[in-house]
């Protein structure tokens, strides 16, 4: 493959100039003359403009979960775009790759989950769901179950309804969101929340919550309940024990929809094909994205129970939602593509009972450091939390979230690239991932606890009482 040559001066410029990138501080931005160009990849290591090889800890964005230099990926896709690059499915036409992929999806899902409507993006999966939850209910006669119950420091996405049923308060002060008909309950977070706390116990206190809300607005109000099977973005959020056997029970006491968001732990990261499989749960609907195509192009898919189809095929109307992109052709093919090689390299058994246990060994180690409060995965996916005083959850003061930057951006300077949440290093490592990349991930964390250690210690910093919150 040819090399192209970027001259990345001028691209920093232009990036400034012209460019307004997702999720970012334009002042900042500007402030540091543009964002850092990413060049090229392969397998877990990304190249930036400059020549450094980092290895990349985030698969991505928590998506190329078979890793980059996927031939057959570029290979699918091109045969597509030649064949039909795009037919819409709004008009009673559809075409081969979504009829293809709905129906892989359907047999990896097994059980009730046997329809697929299909999105580019995460959000929009969840924005269907919004929209098709309250029709649903619409049409079976109970108009007045529109609330969606879901947890804070929760994510969702980031349109105006996936956002908002999302718990990320600094991102509801934007848009004046949540728009009604969203309630926001305790998240699981242990280590945040429930320090010093029996887990499970604190897991059924933070199960207990939903029920007391639902109770407090009224059950018959309720539609559904919305939850990552593994929070992501808030910080890699794993339930105690029982939580989602709680949870699940409690739904369906009320005759509550479950809505699982697989976005990040769907295709295998926690060593399941599916999230629900792992915690032993039988959700209603469940939306995919990221994993689904490996981030090879944008594309997103909600599944549905029989019993929610049923209901819609008992009315003439049209289910007047979707996508000029729902089940794009190109990225429908990629995705198909996509699924076939987890299956043929068997990569959700790697991750169970090869990688998955390597990198819980690697990061035990580090939970020795004296800056590690804890150090938890499951699967492929973990966190580091970041504590002041070792034994107590208490954060480096000045501010929540002072520490986590610092070690995320000593391990980008060390060749890792992780993202901090708080004071949290999070961690996301495509499936492929091998045992010395793992390793070498763990020394370059422990190398960037013990820089900022220093940095942190002649600060003399108050400490902090711990907080779980979502920034
Ligand atoms: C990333 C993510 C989303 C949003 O997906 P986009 O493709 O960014 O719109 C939704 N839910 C979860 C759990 C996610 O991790």
């Amino acid at each position: 493959m040819t090399r192209r040559n970027h001259d990345i001066a001028e691209l920093r410029r232009l990036d400034v100039a012209h460019h307004l990138p997702a999720q970012s501080s334009y002042k900042l931005q500007r402030d540091i003359g543009g964002s850092r160009i990413i060049v090229r990849a392969e397998g877990s290591t990304i190249y930036d403009g400059d020549g450094n090889a980092i290895l990349d800890g985030m698969a991505g964005l928590w998506c190329v979960d078979v890793g980059y230099g996927r031939a057959e990926l570029a290979e699918v896709a091109r045969e597509q775009m030649l064949e039909l690059p795009f037919y819409n499915t709004f008009f009673r036409t559809a075409t081969p790759p979504p009829i293809a992929l709905a129906t892989k999806l359907a047999g990896l899902l097994g059980g009730e989950l046997q329809h697929i409507f299909f999105n580019s993006s995460g959000s929009e999966s969840n924005d269907t769901v919004f929209r098709l939850v309250r029709t649903y209910w619409d049409i079976k006669g109970e108009p007045q179950r529109k609330t969606f119950i879901s947890r804070r420091n929760a994510y969702h996405g980031s349109t105006v309804a996936s956002a908002s049923l999302g718990g990320m308060s600094y991102m509801h002060v934007q848009g004046d969101l949540p728009i009604p008909g969203v309630e926001h309950v305790m998240q699981p977070y242990w280590f945040g929340d429930g320090f010093g706390e029996d887990p499970v116990a604190f897991g059924a206190r933070a199960a207990q919550d939903i029920e007391d809300r639902i109770l407090a607005i009224g059950p018959e109000k309720i539609a559904a309940f919305i939850g990552e099977p593994v929070q992501g973005a808030g910080g890699v959020i794993i339930p105690p024990d029982g939580y989602w056997q709680q949870v699940e029970a409690i739904c369906r006491k009320y005759g509550i929809l479950l809505v699982l968001d697989e976005v990040i732990c769907g295709f295998g990261r926690l060593g399941e094909w599916f999230g629900f499989q792992k915690f032993g749960v039988t959700p209603d609907i469940v939306s995919m994205a990221k994993g689904l195509s490996s981030g090879y192009l944008p594309i997103s898919a909600t599944a549905v129970s029989r019993a929610i189809v049923e209901t819609l095929r008992s009315v003439d109307d049209d289910f007047v939602h979707g996508y000029t992109y729902s089940g794009h052709p190109v990225a429908a093919a990629v995705a198909l593509r996509n699924l076939e090689i987890i299956e043929r390299e068997q990569l959700v058994d790697r991750v169970r009972s090869d990688v998955g246990p390597y990198f819980a060994a690697a990061l035990a180690r580090l939970a020795a450091h004296p800056l590690v409060g804890e150090a938890r995965s499951l699967g492929l996916i973990g966190a580091v939390e970041i504590v002041a005083e070792k034994g107590t959850n208490r954060r480096f003061g000045g501010r929540e979230g002072m520490a986590g930057p610092m070690v995320r951006d000593a391990c980008i300077a060390g060749g890792l690239m992780v993202r901090a949440v708080r004071d949290s290093i999070v961690m996301c490592p495509p499936f492929i991932i091998t045992h010395e990349e793992i390793d070498r991930m763990v020394a370059i964390i422990a190398a960037a606890l013990d820089q900022v250690a220093e940095t942190l210690r002649a600060l003399d910093l108050p400490l902090l009482e711990g907080a779980g919150e979502g920034l």
